[in-house]
């Protein structure tokens, strides 16, 4: 007897797609079955949805929630971005039950003391399942190095990492090759994964410095700041660092420009261990949009780039080396997105959580003839094993926990703010999406079936992650 069984004919598992019939016991998959093998009888509920896609829980392995806008003038306001809540809810009902959002070390504090400041946002606060990364800015000083071996021990292996400012107006982010090489090595011994976010600090701040002499301070510019040349040295400088510590694995989050895909595809051609991070705003927009109204609503730091950028970031996900699609989710009303307007203030970050997944099915399957599977890799599979969740996340096998969406052909949608449940704005207003997730199972619980939400602020469980071996000392996915 299960609980729940859910009947399809184009369900995406490890073993390949096709009719199978997913029994669930409780929070997790029991038996992936040949259709039929049991009866309605044998089960609390049954939800038959052949003729609709069948796949494992989106995963959005880089969010913030309730993160911290800086004033626009000294004195001014500073204000929060929406929280887990609003996220999670999003995320539901767009297809996404598990959710990487930040825990923010800022040279206060103990590593301990920023995630359980981070525990009481999301603790029975949210509706998907959930994990931090440690995110580390400005100088570490040597007593914290043990805390992050102490940390990833303790299921948080992921460490984000700045090698730029960004911006001249938020100092305090970067941390220096010295200091992190010292936590390369401890990521190292540890079983960590660094996941970088790298511009090259001396192009950016001189490009800065070269845009305001000329007075063009506008943000439409940002792509001459955060440039293609700016990535290439970044990302190329870290590689080196990362391998003279022994191959420390990486994660290099949003990929932005053909610069940075060659240069993850060229280190994983020696075997290096390194995967790729792209947002889907980097696949669909270029710094063209700056100058559409509005044209902030496209932004997130690195800047939007060319279309041959955005080439080699599809390309990429044929060969590799780009393994996963994140939004990079700052879910903030558009009056705040769009306060600043200037190269050095204007707000990064994305409302992409609930349409990620839609749009990138009609991106990749609709549109380039992606397998079902290949598009499973990269809004779920390829992050979960990459961020030490897999199989209990990413995988609709037995065992795994039973995270479930059904996205319906016949739900074509023009998406519009309107109907999305984040804010008062989206950069997808208008995008025509060839399906719409109809119904998301979280462990083995119905949290939106046809639009109704029918989850519980207290249902997402936060989780602890280590990363598997094999996904850190090669090349594997
Ligand atoms: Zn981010």
């Amino acid at each position: 007897m299960f609980d729940l069984i859910i009947r399809g004919d184009q369900v995406v598992t490890p073993q390949g797609t096709g009719a199978w019939d997913i029994c669930i016991t409780g929070e997790t998959i029991a038996a992936i079955a040949a259709p039929g093998t049991f009866d309605d009888n044998q089960a609390g509920q049954v939800i038959d949805v052949t003729g609709k896609i069948v796949i494992p829980g989106g995963i959005d392995p880089h969010i913030h929630s309730k993160w911290h806008i800086p004033a626009m003038e000294e004195g001014g306001e500073v204000s929060w971005t929406d929280g887990p809540d609003v996220v999670s809810k999003a995320a539901i009902h767009g297809g996404t039950t598990t959710l990487l959002d930040f825990a923010n070390w800022q040279q206060s504090g103990t590593i301990e003391e920023v995630i359980n400041v981070r525990k009481q946002d999301w603790t029975d606060n949210c509706y998907t399942d959930y994990g931090y990364h440690i995110m580390l800015q400005g100088a570490v000083p040597p007593e914290i190095l043990p805390q992050i071996g102490e940390a990833i021990q303790d299921g948080y292996p992921s460490i984000k990492i700045f090698t730029t400012d960004i911006t001249p107006s938020r100092r305090g982010r970067k941390i220096t090759h010295g200091h992190i090489w010292e936590i390369f090595k401890v990521l190292k011994k540890e079983g960590g994964i660094g996941a970088i976010h790298a511009e090259d600090d001396e192009i950016v701040m001189h490009m800065y410095d070269v845009l305001q002499r000329e007075g063009r301070t506008g943000f439409e510019n940002l792509a001459e700041v955060h440039n293609t040349m700016s990535e290439d040295l970044s990302f190329r400088r870290i590689i080196r660092l990362a391998e003279h510590v022994d191959g420390t694995p990486l994660y290099m989050m949003h990929v932005s420009a053909a610069t940075g895909v060659a240069a993850i595809e060229a280190a994983r051609a020696k075997g290096f261990p390194i995967y790729g991070e792209t947002l889907h705003q980097y696949l669909m927009f270029t710094h063209e949009h700056y100058k559409r109204p509005n044209g902030q609503i496209y932004h997130t730091y690195p800047s939007l780039k060319e279309t041959s950028d955005q080439d080699a970031l599809w390309e990429g996900q044929l060969n590799g080396s780009i393994s996963s699609i994140a939004t990079d989710e700052i879910c903030c009303t558009l009056s705040t997105k769009v306060q600043g307007s200037k190269i050095d203030d204007t707000t990064g970050g994305n409302a992409g959580c609930e349409p990620r997944v839609s749009v990138m099915y009609t991106e990749m399957v609709k549109k380039r003839g992606y397998t079902l599977a290949k598009f499973t890799d990269l809004v779920s599979t390829n992050a979960a094993k990459i961020m030490g969740m897999y199989p209990k996340k990413g995988a609709l096998a037995p065992g795994s926990d039973a995270d479930i969406t059904v996205l319906d052909p016949a739900e074509k949608r023009v998406v519009t703010a309107a109907r999305l449940h984040e804010t008062d704005y989206t950069p997808w207003e208008g995008y025509e999406a060839e399906v719409w997730p109809t119904l998301t199972v979280l462990r083995g619980k119905v949290m939106m079936r046809n639009g109704e939400f029918l989850g519980d602020r207290k249902d997402g469980k936060l989780l602890k992650r280590k990363v598997d071996e094999a996904i850190r000392n090669r090349p594997v996915i």
